[in-house]
This record gives structure tokens, sequence and C-alpha cells, in this order.
């Protein structure tokens, strides 16, 4: 039998203000539910807070008031080390820029959250060319970023978010610095591994990949657009 969905990220009245010469209210009360297992992306324009939401809730930035559960846990007023506790164990990353390093090569690229928790050179260097091979660039395990193209280094840096076997990926513009074949070739990643059963939340400005996921949430002026509102939006 199928078990109860369960909602991996809840968010209730998330409110997060940036303060300053002139204070920037950039969400307004965000109420979201994301379940295990699903596709999902946030679309808004640029300077909407899509950002400043992807950061709050892979715990690399803080909210000002309301809740947020990640996998049942409170996200509130953590210690910088439980945070980064919950972050590594839970969480993935992918950004627009890959966040590569320049001067490591493909599998040191990949293996390097596992360096960090202490992983043997051996056993993490197994592990990355496994995720390597999983996104097909067994071959280019040795190769430096600067040697490959953009889609190929955005799939290292998946590998990378894959290796510490996370609950969600959160990806920030993952195709925003690749043509559109490249994209959709990324995008044709996620949906691989969200078949698997990976949860993929992905935030984009860019239509045709809102339409490559199973859900798109809008965020416009800080909040969420309720969907009886998407198609009459000309307010
Ligand atoms: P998006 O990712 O949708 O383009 P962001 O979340 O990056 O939007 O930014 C939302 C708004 O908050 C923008 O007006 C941006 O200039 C502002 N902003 C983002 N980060 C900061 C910051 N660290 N300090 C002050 N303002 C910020
Ligand atoms: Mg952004």
């Amino acid at each position: 039998m199928q078990q109860e969905e369960e909602a991996i990220l809840r968010l209730t009245e998330i409110n997060k203000t940036y303060e300053g010469a002139v204070p920037l209210h950039v969400l307004k009360g965000i109420n979201l539910e994301i379940r295990r297992g699903e596709l999902v992306s946030i679309m808004g324009a640029s300077g909407s807070g899509k950002s400043t939401l992807l950061n709050i809730l892979g715990i690399l930035d803080n909210y000002d008031s309301g809740e947020y559960y990640l996998n049942g846990v409170l996200v509130k007023d953590l210690t910088e080390n439980r945070a980064a506790e919950l972050r590594n164990r839970l969480i993935g990353f992918v950004f627009q820029s890959f966040n590569l390093i320049n001067y490591k090569n493909a599998v040191e690229n990949v293996a390097l959250p596992l360096f960090y928790q202490g992983v043997s050179r051996r056993k993490r260097n197994k592990l990355a060319m496994e995720q390597l091979d999983r996104m097909g660039l067994a071959d280019r395990a040795h190769h430096l970023p600067g040697e490959m193209s953009g889609g190929q280094k955005q799939r290292v840096a998946i590998a990378r978010a894959l290796i510490t076997n996370p609950s969600i990926i959160l990806a920030d513009e993952p195709t925003g610095a690749l043509d559109s074949k490249t994209s959709r070739d990324v995008m044709a990643t996620f949906r691989g591994l969200n078949e698997e059963g990976m949860t993929i939340l992905i935030v984009t400005h860019d239509p045709g990949v809102g339409a490559q996921t199973d859900r798109v949430i809008r965020i416009s002026d800080g909040l969420i657009v309720p969907d009886n509102e998407i198609i009459t939006s000309s307010r």
C-alpha cells in the first residue's frame, strides 16, 4: 500500500526582510509544501525573491518570521553546527555557475563533500567515480572544469550534489548559463533522477524549464501566486 504522502519541505508564513538604509521586504508570507518524490519548479521574474527563498530552504540564510520544517525538523534559530549538519545530510545544491573548483579535476570536485565528512580518499574516489558514471561522465573523470563543456560541468556539479545521498536537490537557475539544447539535456538528467525517486526543486525564470517539471509554483512580489489566479493574472 502507498504511504501517506509526506511533506519534505513545509513553509508557513515565511517573511524575510533585508535590512539596510532602506529595508527590503522580499518574502511577504510564503506558504509552500513540497512532497517527497516531487519534481517542482519555482518560477518568477528576476528580483522576485527566488534565490532568497532557496537560500532559506537550503539553510544558507535565516528568515525573520514564520516556520520552516525540513524533513519534520523545525529549522529556526539553529546553531551554525546544527544547520551545517542538517544541510550536509539532507540537501544537495546545484547552482547556475556550477561552483566547481577550477584546479581540481571532476572526480576530486565530486568527492569534495565526502572529504569534509572525513571519508577516506580511496572510498570517496570510488563513490565519486560511481556518480560520474551515473552522469555519463566516467571518461571525463580526470579532466579539469576548464576542459569541459557547460553541460558537462553542470553534470559534474549534479554528481557532487548526489554524492552525500541527499533527501532533496535544490537548484538555483541550473540552466541559466547553458544554451537551450544543453539546458534540455540537464533537465532530462533531473527528470531521470526524479524517476529514480529523488525530490528536486528548481528555481528558474525560464518558462521552458518550468514546463519540464511536474508542478510549477509561481512567486510574484514576495508571495506565492495561487493556482486559480495564474490564468487571470492581468490585475
Ligand atoms: P531572484 O533570485 O528572484 O532574482 P533574489 O532573491 O536574488 O531574487 O532578490 C530579491 C530582492 O532582494 C532583489 O531586489 C535583490 O536585489 C534583493 N537582495 C537579494 N539579496 C540581498 C542581500 N543580501 N541584501 C540586500 N538585498 C538583497
Ligand atoms: Mg536568483
